[in-house]
């Protein structure tokens, strides 16, 4: 409700425009845009528009100012949405979740960090001991994880390239005392390649031009990442990210986490052997291949606590177990030495950000929680995750980051509507049902058993024999022909922006994305040779062992049928979306104002496609159709009770709901609300700035 700002600020709460026009919409957020006002509400979810700037409404006075206040008492904000959430939490005990979505580069992170550090700042002011400690490794958490999750892309220059959901825990005393992360595909094939103009992760930036030459040299590296197959395309990329000193940022943040020496010496001899790794090659040598140069594999072998035999053996043979179950090592050709050797290095990756995940939850696990002494024990979940994505080249883990926006977006409906009619239920008021596009389908489209096409990758990953990825499209054009949210060249012949050997589209809430199946069967199967998982178990590092406990399998005992990434990952966020469902949701839904990173250009074409995918417009009519707005009589009483004679200054009424019914009566506003048992229920804004310009002019 536009309040403490003018109108000249435009309306702080799309539920107020006078119609709900999409073009009155642009209209509203361009303009708040162009004055500086980056949040605006519908009802309870903010919006929220990428500044690229810096502005003077974070930090300790604004933080004070939202404080215990309700939404309605001040300016649009995130900390506001963050105070609603810790008060639900807090006074009814509840959990409460705040979910963050938007594209690349639309500020998620940003506000993500902007929510803990409120959450941070308004608790424990008894300043104890152990709840600032779990409130500081909370918030140098971010630092090591962005370190090791995030690089620079062509969209942002701290992209992050994982999913990330943080629970924080609460006692009683509505203070944190502990939390846990969970974490989401990271995308590792960036690992060993990266598009034009992108970067490899920060972290092996940061080590090569941030670490000491001591450092550097006990790693076996030289402080140039133009030096490494791994880095070297993107090492010439320009980035407003200092690589020097987030390296002593990540290398004191790992201190304060509670890492210990040997295991801060581990995380980095691991990243140098993932850039040496990059650096060996293979030769052709008569039947067999060799690695050129022993020089770098002893020095891998050196960093991971290996044989250097053991290391050449595992780069250039694969154990098989043959029909017989006779065990034998099969030569790679120079084509799989190389495959194996950077599904090597991925999963060397991979595992190191997720066991770096593991030690910062083992840190801040709530430990000794007695319900019964400490009472009930609540969380707030703040979750970061990839937005959906269309890239010119759109591979696998576009599909799957596409497929858990359809999930979120999924839940947001559920939920958006679920609780306006679960509040009209308790308040015993009679509301209108709104049809919505149900993306359902889409869902279905993408992970029903038997039929949808995670299903049909994994029959394909399973045959044996070769099945290509265009004979796995053919097999999908088969399946999905009668789908209407599906489509390929094979089905659309006279559409030639497709190709029939490689391209299916997918007609998703929020747009047409066309996949490339390039890749896809590899990608799906995630393939590591057991080789590699027997080396590394075989570290006489404990900390490199303990990441890799399933290199103990001998080859014969490994399962045949391995979950496949995508399978893995539905899975992981079907548990995700289980965890959100059972919380009261709060949302934050970022835009991106245009593709420059500029802090003054609006680009009405990016920003109305985002309005409309975010699904904005049909957010504010839901919250339209029903009553726009709702508010507890003591407070509303308190807010206009000098507009009516029958209240002000004092009110001799049996109850407040009485008097807020004068109020009413007085204004002749009867037909335009309803009174719920404790809460007054306003249909169209019109009456509520009529209150508001009078109670001004007073
Ligand atoms: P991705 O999906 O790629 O991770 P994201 O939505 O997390 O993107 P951020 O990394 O949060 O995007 O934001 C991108 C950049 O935009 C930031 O590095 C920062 O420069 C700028 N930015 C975002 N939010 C703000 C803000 N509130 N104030 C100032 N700058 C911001
Ligand atoms: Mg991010």
């Amino acid at each position: 409700m536009a309040e403490l700002e003018g109108l000249e600020f435009g309306k702080s709460d799309f539920v107020l425009l006078d119609e709900v026009t999409m073009d009155q919409f642009m209209e509203n957020l361009k303009l708040r845009f162009q004055k500086g006002r980056i949040y605006t509400y519908i009802g309870e979810v903010v919006v929220s528009m990428n500044p690229y700037r810096q502005m003077d409404i974070f930090g300790k006075e604004t933080i004070e100012a939202y404080r215990g206040r309700e939404l309605y008492e001040n300016p649009p904000h995130l900390y506001a949405v963050s105070d609603a959430a810790y008060k639900a939490m807090k006074r009814r005990a509840k959990d409460t979740c705040i979910v963050i979505s938007g594209e690349s580069g639309a500020g998620k992170t940003e506000a993500s960090k902007y929510i803990m550090q409120y959450i941070a700042a308004i608790t424990n002011p008894g300043q104890r001991v152990e709840v600032e400690s779990v409130k500081n490794v909370l918030l140098k958490s971010n630092c090591v994880l962005e370190a090791f999750g995030n690089a620079k892309t062509n969209r942002n220059d701290n992209s992050s390239r994982f999913g990330k959901y943080m629970d924080i825990n609460f006692n009683f005393n509505g203070d944190p005392t502990g939390g846990h992360i969970n974490n989401y595909l990271l995308e590792k094939s960036r690992v060993v390649h990266q598009q034009q103009g992108e970067r490899n992760f920060h972290s092996f930036y940061q080590l090569l031009r941030g670490g000491s030459e001591e450092m550097l040299q006990s790693l076996h590296l030289q402080g140039d990442p133009a030096l490494y197959v791994f880095t070297r395309e993107g090492a010439g990329a320009a980035t407003s990210y200092n690589d020097r000193s987030n390296h002593k940022a990540v290398m004191s943040a790992l201190d304060v986490i509670g890492f210990s020496n040997q295991e801060i010496t581990s995380i980095y001899q691991i990243l140098a052997s993932i850039l040496l790794l990059g650096n060996v090659q293979f030769e052709v040598d008569g039947e067999s291949v060799q690695v050129v140069e022993d020089g770098v594999v002893n020095q891998i072998a050196e960093l991971t606590a290996t044989d250097p035999d053991c290391v050449v053996k595992s780069l250039l043979y694969r154990t098989v177990a043959t029909g017989g179950g006779e065990v034998i090592e099969k030569g790679h050709t120079e084509q799989d030495a190389c495959f194996g050797r950077e599904a090597f290095a991925k999963a060397l990756y991979e595992r190191l950000f997720g066991w770096i995940v593991s030690r910062i939850n083992s840190v801040i696990e709530v430990k000794n929680y007695n319900p019964v002494l400490h009472g009930k024990n609540t969380v707030i979940g703040v979750l970061d995750i990839y937005g959906f994505e269309i890239f010119d080249n759109n591979s696998f883990e576009q599909f799957c980051i596409n497929y858990c926006n359809e999930k979120l977006q999924q839940l947001f409906i559920e939920l958006i509507l679920q609780q306006e009619q679960s509040e009209y239920q308790r308040e015993g008021i009679t509301w209108q049902h709104i049809d919505y596009f149900n993306n359902q389908i889409i869902v279905d489209l993408v992970e029903q058993p038997h039929k949808g096409i995670i299903s049909i990758l994994d029959e394909a990953c399973l045959t044996v024999g070769k099945v290509t990825d265009t004979v796995c499209l053919e097999s999908m054009n088969t399946k999905l022909a009668q789908h209407p949210h599906y489509t390929s060249r094979k089905l659309s012949p006279t559409d030639k922006t497709m190709d029939f050997q490689k391209h299916f589209r997918i007609r998703h809430y929020a747009g047409d994305v066309t996949y490339s199946v390039e890749g896809f069967l590899d990608k799906n199967k995630d393939l590591l040779f057991q080789d590699f998982k027997r080396l590394m178990y075989n570290s006489a590092n404990p900390v490199l062992k303990e990441m890799w406990p399933d290199g103990q399998l001998g080859i014969t005992e490994v399962t045949k049928r391995p979950l496949t990434a995508a399978s893995l990952f539905k899975n992981s966020i079907v548990a995700l979306v289980d965890k959100l469902a059972c919380k009261e949701p709060y949302y934050v839904r970022c835009i991106k104002p245009n593709e420059v990173k500029s802090p003054v250009l609006f680009d009405d074409a990016r920003c109305q496609h985002q309005v409309a995918y975010l699904g904005l417009l049909e957010n504010v009519m839901v919250r339209r159709a029903g009553f726009a707005y709702r508010q507890l009589y003591s407070r509303f009483l308190q807010r206009y009770k000098m507009t009516c004679e029958y209240t002000w200054p004092n009110h001799l009424m049996a109850s407040d709901r009485d008097a807020v019914e004068a109020i009413i009566r007085q204004h002749g506003f009867q037909d335009d609300v309803a009174f719920g048992h404790t809460k007054l229920f306003v249909r169209t804004p019109r009456s509520l700035f009529t209150l508001e310009q009078e109670r001004a002019a007073l």
